[in-house]
């Protein structure tokens, strides 16, 4: 029977979670979809002093949001916990008591400035800085008088030399180091905290984990891990390091590209599933064209043969398009409920809102769901609901307002307005399509010169759409101030 696939998600809790991070998750996590296998979520808190509890609660609410759920893992559990290093401690030491036993690993009691001589030694020289090894081989004596002058030693593996170090990876093929590059490193810190390196192997390897799918900044981390499997004797799994994140200027993705933690960009107003559909597209792509997808979809197809090897670029207009597509999709009560905390944050609405307030608040906003990328965008484009103050946008539009057409146009819509019983699209089409008609006139004569006195733009949303939102008295005092301001007399 084949072995059930298992993957990893293992975040260190010390900051923003990125946008590069939730790629890592995404891609596991659609990959056990795919694949019927599970999905386990570790948190790498032994970095005392950048981890904190409050990043680790920021790591699981945004992957949440993205519908990224997991199996086993913090706050869920499951048979191979803990799942949080630091309560792993133990674990650790067993192995670590092993492969001293062994002389696989050893203590060493050098200082952080002696190993920074050792470094800048080496510079000099045009070698690679690593550790020469000179704690391999202390006698017990040289270790009694360490231990006396209180030094507190850390524990390196010893690294074969002169060894290729292959690392079969199923995005990038077999990519090879040389050992001799590598040097004994630290597997235990001073502190009995293990690195990275170390508790990382122990844990894929007693967490059943069969594919390890991160990101490709840690390929120079993986000889050392390979090198810890083969001192346990234990079995590897299948790694993949998916290609780094590039801004459109192909230099790596920062600040300078956009915001990069999830979180900036949930409280800008996107949506999960727009978000998930970029990252999906961040390295990943599917058969045939189509580029806009759910979650569901996706997992239906991902396959790691269609990751690709190249740099993924960052493209925020991309980004921008897709969301824009997925709040299209989106039931109106669904965009009003995105669009609500931008509106009481730009004092249109309170939320408390009730009747026909509410009702005229849906209608005003619902105006905007085709016209934006992303939540924070929405007060802008109903701003004209909201302030009958407003200028004109150039000269050329105060321009249109002189035609010798646009009194007679202004007065005959006006009046065909307060005409009728109800306004809405139809009736409203209806009394532009009356004045046209009745003078002999072109559309643009009729509708142009309205929409400059209505809105102070030669350009925005549908008229038909906005007059009833704004109702026939309104519309009445913006269209005489506007005239009023361009000198024009009815
Ligand atoms: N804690 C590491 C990180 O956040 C995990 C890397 C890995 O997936 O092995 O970068």
């Amino acid at each position: 029977m084949e072995k059930e696939m298992r993957v990893r998600f293992a975040p260190s809790p010390t900051g923003p979670f990125h946008i590069g991070g939730a790629r890592s998750a995404l891609f596991n996590w659609l990959l056990a979809k795919r694949m019927g296998g599970k999905f386990v979520l570790r948190i790498e808190d032994t970095d005392r002093k950048r981890s904190t509890p409050e990043s680790e609660e920021n790591i699981k609410a945004a992957l949440k949001w993205l519908g990224i759920t997991w199996d086993e893992g913090a706050d869920v559990g499951g048979p191979y916990g803990p799942y949080h290093q630091m309560e792993r401690l133990d674990i650790y030491k067993k192995y670590t008591d092993q492969l001293l036993k062994e002389g696989k690993a050893y203590y060493c009691y050098c200082t952080p400035e002696e190993l920074e001589e050792e470094r800048q030694a080496l510079l000099k020289d045009c070698k690679m800085p690593r550790y020469m090894g000179k704690c391999r081989h202390l006698t017990e004596e040289q270790k009694a008088q360490y231990e006396k002058e209180g030094r507190k030693p850390s524990i390196r593996l010893k690294v074969p030399e002169n060894e290729t170090i292959v690392v079969h990876d199923m995005v990038r093929g077999d990519v090879e180091f040389d050992s001799n590059g590598i040097g004994d490193f630290v597997i235990v810190k001073s502190d009995g905290i293990p690195t990275y390196n170390y508790a990382v192997v122990i844990d894929d390897y007693l967490m059943h984990i069969t594919h390890v799918i991160r990101a490709e900044e840690h390929l120079s981390n993986t000889p050392r891990q390979l090198l810890v499997y083969e001192a346990l004797g234990f079995e590897k799994p299948v790694f993949a390091h998916i290609s780094l994140i590039l801004g459109t200027d192909h230099t790596k993705m920062s600040k300078r590209h956009g915001a990069t933690s999830v979180d900036a960009y949930r409280q800008q107003g996107y949506l999960p599933e727009g978000i998930d559909n970029f990252l999906a597209l961040l390295g990943w792509a599917p058969q045939g064209e189509e580029e806009i997808f759910s979650m569901e979809e996706a997992c239906k197809v991902f396959s790691m043969d269609r990751v690709a090897k190249n740099p993924a670029v960052f493209d925020i207009k991309k980004l921008n398009w897709i969301n824009s597509q997925h709040i299209r999709k989106l039931t109106p009560d669904a965009f009003f409920e995105l669009a609500k905390p931008f509106m009481v944050k730009a004092g249109y609405m309170t939320g408390d809102e009730t009747g026909e307030k509410l009702d005229w608040l849906k209608r005003v906003v619902a105006t905007a769901q085709t016209q934006v990328d992303y939540g924070a965008q929405v007060p802008e484009k109903v701003a004209l609901y909201f302030t009958d103050d407003f200028d004109f946008e150039n000269e050329e539009a105060v321009s249109v307002l002189k035609e010798e057409t646009v009194p007679l146009v202004m007065k005959a819509l006006i009046e065909g307005f307060h005409s009728l019983d109800e306004l809405n699209h139809d009736s409203v089409k209806g009394v532009f399509k009356a004045v046209q008609k009745g003078n002999k006139l072109k559309g643009q004569q009729v509708y142009m010169p309205f929409r400059v006195a209505l809105t102070g733009n030669q350009h925005g949303p549908e008229l038909a759409e906005m007059i009833p939102l704004l109702g026939a008295d309104r519309v009445e005092k913006r269209i005489m101030k506007s005239l009023e301001k361009a000198h024009v007399s009815l």
